[in-house]
This record gives structure tokens, C-alpha cells and sequence, in this order.
């Protein structure tokens, strides 16, 4: 390899969904004992998923695969209002980790569908966003995935409403979204539609970092779909080369010249630091920065009661009560990443007492 310089993207990596999602199935290994059950991948991304099976977390993907009464999380993606419901009863002790921005759209699908309008669902099918999603109300929702699926709606619906998945390609929505206002010119749509921030902020610095690398390397996994659109983005803006890797063994031994990166919104920053070390830049990295994010998502609410009634019962039983602050006190100082960094440490430091 020989590489000149490394152009990193700012925003990248965990968003503010990912990051809540993360610390909450932490919560959940500090609490309960093992296994505690995750139905779906956490975040779509193997590494996360991998460390949290080293845990003792069981992934699954049919609620009727958690034993009674075991805990259980519901991933970042949101998940249909019937498993939710199927989840609590089978656990008793089941948390749901959706994204509050997804929740916000499966409120628009709710409201819109009582309303009476036809929805029209930009969205990528299997998709575990959509799925959930689509399920709000799926007698009033039609999945299209490209502006040619929108040519198969019929012309003559009434009230209609646009509703996008949250994490697509900006340049694909906005294709959808012209054509369908000139299909349906009074279509409802969400005021500056439903991508979400880290979609955009993180697009948004790969369209500026492709104008002026060789190669750019989007880092996360095939099935996540900010990760996808990142490499899309990539392409679309000028990169002569662009690789999407989920990990530095990936990368391909030829790379030359100005080198661009950027992680989807699941991918952990060690891995951008590993592949900048395997790289290694010989006039080093700078950092293309478009915007700041300091989005915080606190745990669901589910989960701040059941901390808030282990951190009065662990002061009980210590007999100082007030002694400690909250748990949730250090949720929003410390980052997932540096979290499960000490989960993992402490557990490994406690098996070999
Ligand atoms: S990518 Fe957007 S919608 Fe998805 S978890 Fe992150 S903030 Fe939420």
C-alpha cells in the first residue's frame, strides 16, 4: 500500500439511536443474569453483535425462542406492535430499545392511516426497520423501493401520504420524492421528510470527502442500510474507487494515494482506528468535519424504572441509602464503545478470580 493521506469523515460511527440501543443491552448483561435474550441483532453490525454473544447474549430472531421469564431486549429497528405485545408476555421483563426516530415515523403511519389515507412506504422490504414499521398498519401501507415502484400505485388515490424509512440514500429519496409529488401534488409528507439526522450529517460529509479522494472505504455491514447508502453516496459523488469493508483484514492491498473513510451509523470507531493504523497515511489524517452531533438518547423508559428499583434496592441493601447517584447518571457521560470496552474488561478480570 502507499497511501499519502487519510480523510476521515465527521459525523461517523455510532448515532445517538445506536448508542442508546448499545448501553441498554449493556444495562441489561450488568443486571441480569446470563443469558439475556436480544431478538434481532442489536444494531446491524457483526463485530457488536459478535462481542455481545461473548457476553452470554442470545440473539434470536421468533420471540417463541425466549424461555419464560427470561429478559429480553427488542433491537434499535422497532419492531411490529403485536411481537412487542407477544415479547412482554412471554418475559415479563422485556425492554425496547427502538430509536425514538423510528418511533416518530410508526407515530405518522398510525395517525396518517386512522385518517384514512393510503400510504406509500419508501423502504427497503426485509428490511428490520420496515418490517416494523410496515406493521403499524398494514392494511393502509404499499412498500415501494425506487421511483419505478412508484408507477405501479394506482393514480387515482385520494388522500396520500409519503413516509420513508430512515436511513436511505438522500439522492434516492429525493428522485421518490419529486416523482411523487408530481403523481399525487397534494401528498402528505412529514415537514422535512423522516431521514433521519445521522443519515443525512453522515451523507452528507462522504459527498464532500469523494470529490477529493482516490479511494474512499465505508465501514460496517452489508445488511445495515445507512452503511449501503454511504456507499452509494460515495460513488455518486466521485470516488474512483469505494469498498465497503466490516473489518481492516478486508481492505485490498493496492491503495494508493488519498484515502477517504467513513463508518455507517453501527460501526464501532476502534474499527476506523484500525484501519487508519493498517493504512497507515505517510502524511497522516485530517478530518472533514460538516457538523457536530451531540444528540443524546436516554434508555426507554422501561428500562429507567427497572435501573432506578435496582439502584434503591442495591442502597438499601448497603444500608445508605442516597449514598450513590443514579446509574443513569453516567449513561449519558460515557460513550457505548468505552462501556462495553469495561463490561468485557470486568468480566474478564472476574473469571479469572
Ligand atoms: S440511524 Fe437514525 S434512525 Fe437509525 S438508530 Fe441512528 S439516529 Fe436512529
Amino acid at each position: 500500500m502507499n497511501v499519502q493521506k487519510v480523510l476521515l469523515a465527521r459525523p461517523r460511527g455510532f448515532c445517538a439511536g445506536v448508542e442508546m440501543a448499545i448501553k441498554s443491552l449493556i444495562w441489561m448483561v450488568r443486571v441480569f443474569d446470563p443469558p439475556v435474550y436480544c431478538y434481532h441483532e442489536i444494531v446491524h453490525n457483526k463485530i457488536i453483535v459478535d462481542r455481545f454473544k461473548s457476553l452470554g447474549v442470545v440473539f434470536v430472531s421468533d420471540i417463541s425462542e425466549v424461555p419464560p421469564g427470561s429478559p429480553v431486549m427488542l433491537s434499535a429497528h422497532g419492531s411490529a406492535p403485536k411481537l412487542v405485545e407477544r415479547a412482554h408476555e412471554v418475559s415479563g421483563i422485556s425492554i425496547n430499545a427502538v430509536c425514538p426516530l423510528v418511533t416518530k415515523v410508526h407515530h405518522e403511519v398510525k395517525v396518517r392511516s386512522r385518517n384514512g389515507y393510503s400510504i406509500i412506504y419508501v423502504g427497503h422490504k426485509e428490511h428490520d426497520e420496515a418490517i416494523g414499521t410496515v406493521a403499524i398498519a398494514p392494511e393502509s401501507v404499499t412498500v415501494i423501493e425506487s421511483e419505478e415502484d412508484l408507477k405501479s400505485i394506482p393514480d387515482d388515490l385520494e388522500k396520500v401520504a409519503l413516509i420513508n424509512q430512515t436511513t436511505l440514500s438522500l439522492d434516492d429519496w429525493a428522485g421518490i420524492r419529486e416523482s411523487a409529488l408530481k403523481k399525487f401534488p397534494s401528498v402528505w409528507m412529514a415537514n422535512r421528510s423522516d431521514l433521519c439526522f445521522a443519515t443525512t450529517n453522515r451523507q452528507l460529509a462522504i459527498r464532500e470527502i469523494s470529490r477529493l479522494a482516490n479511494t474512499v472505504i465505508v465501514i460496517g455491514s452489508s445488511n445495515s442500510s445507512n452503511t449501503v447508502a454511504l456507499e452509494k453516496t460515495a460513488r455518486r459523488y466521485g470516488a474512483e474507487k469505494v469498498f465497503r469493508i466490516n473489518s481492516p483484514d478486508e481492505l485490498p492491498d493496492d491503495i494508493e494515494g488519498v484515502v477517504g473513510i467513513t463508518a455507517g451509523a453501527s460501526a464501532p470507531e476502534d474499527l476506523v482506528q484500525s484501519v487508519v493504523a493498517r493504512l497507515s497515511p505517510s502524511d497522516g489524517t485530517e478530518e472533514i468535519n460538516v457538523t457536530d452531533e451531540d444528540e443524546y438518547f436516554p434508555p426507554p423508559p422501561e428500562l429507567r424504572d427497572l435501573l432506578r428499583s435496582v439502584s434503591d434496592a442495591l442502597s438499601l441493601a448497603l444500608l445508605a441509602p442516597g449514598a450513590s447517584n443514579s446509574p443513569l447518571d453516567s449513561d449519558r457521560i460515557r460513550s457505548a464503545s468505552e462501556s462495553l470496552d469495561v463490561l468485557i474488561r470486568d468480566r474478564i478480570a472476574g473469571s479469572m478470580q
